[in-house]
């Protein structure tokens, strides 16, 4: 039951991004960075003003079917695949987003 998805943490706009599908290239708000490759594989990138070792990865865990990510991805809905930076507290970040039941499991 439940599944996870990695991550990753923008050093500079705070955004926690992750991919949705292997085609779904996901940047951040600032794009300074972005994850591809869904759940296939883990491809990070990001532009040269960033430092790799300051973006944080983490491991989401849904608990919403799979494939509302896929759907989400491929009609465009676009509600998922972004949290948004810079809230007070995640809890609160996750509340303003409304369809998210992911927690952040660990961070590194
Ligand atoms: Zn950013």
């Amino acid at each position: 039951m439940g599944f996870e998805a990695q991550a990753i943490k923008c050093p500079k706009c705070e955004d926690i991004v992750y991919s949705r599908h292997r085609h779904d290239l996901r940047w951040c708000s600032c794009n300074s960075c972005y994850i591809d490759g869904g759940f296939d594989y883990t491809r990070v990138g990001f532009i040269m003003a960033i430092d790799p070792k300051d973006i944080k990865s983490i491991t989401l865990q849904f608990d919403i079917p799979k494939e509302d990510l896929y759907n989400d991805y491929k009609s465009g809905a676009n509600k998922h695949g972004i949290i948004k930076g810079k809230p007070e507290t995640l809890d609160e970040a996750l509340t303003l987003m409304g369809v998210y039941q992911h927690l952040i499991k660990k961070e590194s």
